[in-house]
């Protein structure tokens, strides 16, 4: 697990149990509630399921009944997070500049960028990540569709990660002066409070998360597992740039649990790079071999733990033995695909909500007001 290895100040991971409990017992708060991807399929081992079980609609059901106002999906900020860094790489690509795009959806690697290649923050996706694009947009378009002073909502995202919580309190990431995510629970943490108030987890029916921001696609599930990000991107970019239909969606290319991957994709005759990498070793060999022009790359996606948000710090932790018989970071990625697989809808740029979201209220994706509410900026830090 992360927790050993994570550069975000994870070690001193701090519980906001006790806070998130007082929220939701305050009448003058509505508290809003998001699951990231990974969360679904690790949950149900804190309550003696086997490793890989996807408990989503039973997930949903415990949220809802610990008194949350809305539960919504953090799949849907991925989905957004495609349509925004998509986008981003299509004029990178036409500028030729800032390449290769690096993705910044992980803070442990945001991160280590900033300490440890400065140089190249400015490769980093200015995107910040789907939980922080969704706490904006719940803070003002969800806010405005509901008539409530985004000063009384109150953001909470459930997060396989302990770097997260740093990322949650980037003050670079708020708006009118207000943090985009206020709270930021573990999954380890979630299970806390669910075993508190004595809810008989595995025997919850399954029931569905809460709309503008509850519809996702596969797309944004398999953002939880290494390479998901780069597919996900493949999925929409290919179909925008060249018009057709991605047929074979599934590119086993970017799958699976080696350290670097490579895939390829031609887009109107023009062949797009990208390297897949999981664990910080691994990424830094790619930004050497970048560095020293061994390799080029256009896209760099890059996940701090091994094998991606799915083994991530925050998740149940297994024990040793468990482990010498079973490849953790495999079963909760079949998990994932599977989930995947079940979607209706597998491409992000299908999702009608974010869809209805451009036509509403951003516009078009990286239209001023996507930048002023999706994107952020990066700082350069001295080295540890
Ligand atoms: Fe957090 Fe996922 Fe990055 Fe691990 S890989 S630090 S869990 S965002």
């Amino acid at each position: 697990q992360c927790i050993m290895a994570c550069p975000v100040g994870a070690l001193h991971e701090k519980e906001n149990i006790k806070e998130v409990w007082m929220a939701i017992s305050n009448p003058e708060k509505f508290v809003v509630v998001q699951t990231a991807p990974a969360v679904r399929v690790a949950l149900g081992e804190e309550f003696g399921m086997p490793i890989g079980t996807r408990v989503t609609g039973k997930m949903v059901a415990a949220l809802r009944r610990l008194g949350f106002d809305k539960v919504f999906d953090t799949d849907f900020g991925a989905d957004l997070t495609i349509m925004e860094e998509g986008t981003e790489l299509l004029n990178r690509l036409n500028k030729g500049e800032r390449l290769p795009l690096m993705t910044s959806c992980c803070p442990g690697w945001v991160k280590f960028v900033e300490h440890y290649y400065p140089e190249m923050t400015e490769n980093l996706s200015t995107c910040k990540s789907p939980s922080e694009m969704e706490g904006a947009l719940i803070k003002t378009y969800f806010a405005e569709k509901m008539g409530i002073d985004p000063k009384n909502i109150v953001t909470v995202s459930i997060m396989p990660c302990v770097g997260k919580k740093f990322e949650g309190q980037r003050e670079e990431l708020s708006h009118n002066g207000l943090q985009d995510v206020d709270y930021v629970l573990t999954t380890r943490e979630l299970a806390q409070m669910i075993k508190e108030a004595g809810i008989d987890f595995v025997n919850l029916p399954d029931e569905e998360f809460d709309n503008p921001f509850g519809e996702s696609t596969g797309a944004g599930v398999i953002f939880g597992a290494t390479g998901g990000v780069t597919e996900a991107a493949l999925r929409t970019i290919y179909e925008i740039v060249t018009g057709k239909e991605l047929e074979n969606i599934e590119i086993t290319a970017v799958r699976g649990v080696e350290g670097i991957k490579e895939a390829e994709i031609e887009l109107n005759g023009k062949v797009v790079k990208a390297a897949i990498a999981h664990g910080l070793a691994n990424a830094r060999r790619v930004l050497e071999m970048v560095k020293s022009g061994e390799k080029h790359y256009d896209f760099i996606e890059v996940m701090a733990c091994p094998g991606g948000c799915v083994t991530g710090g925050g998740q149940p932790i297994v024990d040793a033995k468990t482990r010498e018989r079973v490849d953790v970071r495999v079963e909760r990625a079949k998990a994932i695909y599977e989930e995947d697989r079940h979607l209706p809808i597998r491409k992000s740029h299908k999702n009608p909500y974010v869809i209805r979201l451009y036509e509403e209220f951003l516009g078009e994706p990286n239209s001023h007001k996507s930048h002023e509410l999706l994107h952020t900026h990066y700082v350069k830090r001295e080295k540890y």
